[in-house]
């Protein structure tokens, strides 16, 4: 007898099995089955799945929960949140992604880097110190994003990464007076600092792609079959089936809107697995 989901064979016992297929096989367009996704290692704050050739762990970096509120979307109706049960806020988390191949360690955004940050313990419990991260790519620049990339004393984190930015998001934020962490961080990192065009392939054969909206240079990362998509999502449970209601936070609302509809389709088409910075646990869809 074989698991309708993954074709694993029957043999173990449930609590194996369910283990084995990870709840996150998708089926072929031919009907038949695959296992897309393996967990391997599961907790209630990070999770390691197998996608394709590409191993990735999500860590979250929040502790505890963090719904986005209800008001951060103006433009869902009230009896659309009732309708999705979502009046007292959207499951989100903040999350990173640590892609691990052969002989480097890919680091995707850093979160909030404040007090109750997950991410160094996340590291640890991978075997991994800050050092061996090789390559560091930001889909942009919020705080929540480059906060673990100093120490309150604003020393680097990451002694031996290689950042990787775009350069519209780059040129914005370094002209941009509400936001001088973003320049301090950058300048901490001067020495390490790339900055990327969109369609730009960077080490680690990770794909720089165009999502501009969220913010000047929204970027949206590619690795075999999985797609790093920032912060195209702030509520997955409303956005996924309404690409047109935005968070409060997305800058230039009508491009935003545009390059989520764009991800979602590019996604579907190409049976690609998404990790999202603000999706809910475990932040893969
Ligand atoms: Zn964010």
């Amino acid at each position: 007898m074989k698991c309708g989901k993954c074709n694993y064979w029957l043999i173990a016992p449930l609590v194996l099995l369910v283990a084995a297929c990870g709840g996150k096989a998708k089926k072929q367009a031919d009907g038949m089955t695959q296992e897309k996704e393996t967990t391997v290692r599961e907790s209630s704050t990070m999770e390691t799945i197998q996608v394709g050739s590409v191993n990735v762990t999500w860590i979250q970096d929040n502790a505890g929960d963090r719904p986005m509120a209800r008001s951060l979307f103006p433009d869902a109706g009230d009896a659309l949140i009732d309708s999705l049960s979502l009046r007292d806020g959207v499951p989100s988390t903040v999350s990173v992604f640590v892609v691990k191949t052969d002989s480097v360690v890919i680091l995707f955004d850093t979160g909030l880097g404040a007090a109750g940050s997950r991410l160094q313990a996340g590291l640890k419990s991978l075997g991994m110190e800050p050092s061996d991260v090789r390559y560091l790519y930001l889909t942009h620049m919020h705080g929540d994003h480059i906060g673990g990339m100093l120490t309150a004393e604003g020393e680097v984190v990451f002694p031996n990464a290689e950042v990787y930015v775009s350069k519209p998001e780059h040129d914005y934020w370094m002209t941009a007076s509400s936001n001088p962490r973003a320049a301090k961080t950058l300048e901490a990192y001067r020495n390490k600092l790339h900055l990327f065009a969109f369609g730009d392939t960077l080490p680690g054969g990770v794909a720089a792609m165009e999502a501009v909206g969220h913010t000047p240079g929204h970027t949206v990362f590619q690795v075999g079959r999985l797609l790093v998509v920032g912060d195209l999502f702030h509520g997955l449970a409303l956005q996924l089936a309404h690409p047109e209601i935005c968070a409060t936070y997305d800058m230039d609302k009508e491009k935003a809107v545009e390059t989520r509809k764009r991800f979602i389709r590019y996604a579907q088409e190409n049976e690609l697995t998404m990790a999202g910075m603000h999706l809910p646990a475990p932040a893969f869809h």
